[in-house]
């Protein structure tokens, strides 16, 4: 059994809301990942075969590594057609907010949606979220936010909605958001929610594939020589770090999405329990943290990095160089663990 996590007052409310208008815009967090994107597109197939005229818009580019994702081509991307995502923000009786909890994680599509009059939908799983919207299915325990949307669908009694194109784009996200079902996923809900997906006969093992175990050769050379050669250990402290600097991102033609899953494998390492990856990007250091246990790295990104997420899994901009970025992440070691003496670890190359 499934159960009823979702208020049924909020689903009663949903039912009204989505029965008097036509036209609804649904979108995501900036860099959008497997969560955003198979959530946001879920929606949309389900709410088309609704009837109504969905359209996903997202802040920038889906990485081309997800562009597999069913309906994934039909997007409304801001950053390409800023005149059309306008058009469709603006044209839209409702609005659904997938996978990210405050407008600043949109970027330029908060500006255009904070002063619209039109009723917001946040469905996520993020921590504390902003209170902006007129709807909220919040729920930080979830898996992710097609786990969500999931949820939704069957309370709404739209699951026959579902097709095998909707079930695909909620696999994904219910996949990339657990690690391939390592964490995040002790619910056995979860796995009910997963068979449910199942029976839409989903090529399940040609998405897990793209999903998780597909890289280019650009890519895993890059991981593989930042694990070899930029990854700092301090075991004292159960930590690593990673950075990568311009120049290295061009060495290896870098492309969106390159770095996705980067900053987990040091936590492969016996005794390592959190993982800093530091990326130079054009106008900004990006920074990801992941974490094992109960040590929690969105409490750091918040505090340090202007940043949050989830406990075991967040990521923040810093502002500044990588250099100014490297001896914060050294300033949060002194802080976290006061009075401790840290034992660097040098990666091969300065060994
Ligand atoms: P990633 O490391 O994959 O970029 O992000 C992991 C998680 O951290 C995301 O699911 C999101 O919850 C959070 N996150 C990443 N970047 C940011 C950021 O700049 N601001 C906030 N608030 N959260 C972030
Ligand atoms: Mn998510």
């Amino acid at each position: 059994m499934i159960s009823h996590i979702i208020d049924q007052t909020v689903i009663l409310k949903l039912h009204t809301l989505i029965s008097s208008v036509q036209r609804i815009a649904i979108t995501c967090h900036k860099s959008p990942d497997g969560d955003a994107l198979g959530s946001t597109l879920a929606l949309c197939y389900v709410l088309r075969r609704m009837g109504k005229d969905a359209v996903v818009v997202t802040p920038d580019m889906a990485p081309k590594a997800l562009e597999f994702i069913p309906g994934t081509r039909d997007i409304v991307v801001f950053t390409k057609q800023e005149l059309r995502a306008k058009h469709v923000l603006n044209e839209a009786q409702l609005i659904f907010c997938l996978d990210f909890n405050s407008l600043h994680r949109i970027d330029r599509l908060g500006e255009i949606i904070e002063p619209l009059k039109t009723k917001r939908v946040l469905i996520d799983h993020h921590l504390n979220p902003e209170d902006i919207f007129d709807l909220v299915i919040s729920h930080p325990e979830a898996s992710s936010t097609c786990e969500l949307v999931f949820r939704m669908f069957m309370q709404m009694g739209l699951l026959r909605l579902m097709d095998r194109q909707a079930a695909s784009c909620l696999y994904v996200g219910l996949t990339t958001d657990t690690g391939g079902f390592a964490y995040s996923c002790d619910n056995p809900e979860f796995y009910e929610i997963l068979a449910s997906i199942m029976r839409r006969h989903i090529d399940r093992i040609a998405l897990y594939n793209k999903a998780m175990n597909t890289f280019s050769a650009d890519s895993l050379r890059l991981q593989g020589y930042a694990i070899s050669e930029k990854m700092k250990l301090f075991p004292g402290q159960g930590a690593a770090l990673i950075t990568i600097d311009k120049q290295e991102l061009e060495r290896f033609n870098y492309n969106r999405g390159d770095t996705e899953t980067l900053v987990n494998k040091p936590l492969a390492i016996p005794g390592i329990y959190w993982s800093v990856f530091m990326r130079e990007d054009a106008d900004k250091i990006k920074i990801s943290c992941r974490s094992q246990g109960d040590f929690s790295v969105s409490d750091i990104c918040a505090r340090y990095f202007n940043g949050g997420g989830h406990e075991n899994a967040a990521g923040g901009d810093f502002l500044g160089t990588l250099d100014e970025a490297v001896a914060v992440f050294y300033q949060a070691l002194g802080d976290l663990f006061p009075g401790q003496e840290y034992t660097e670890q040098p990666s091969t190359q300065q060994q």
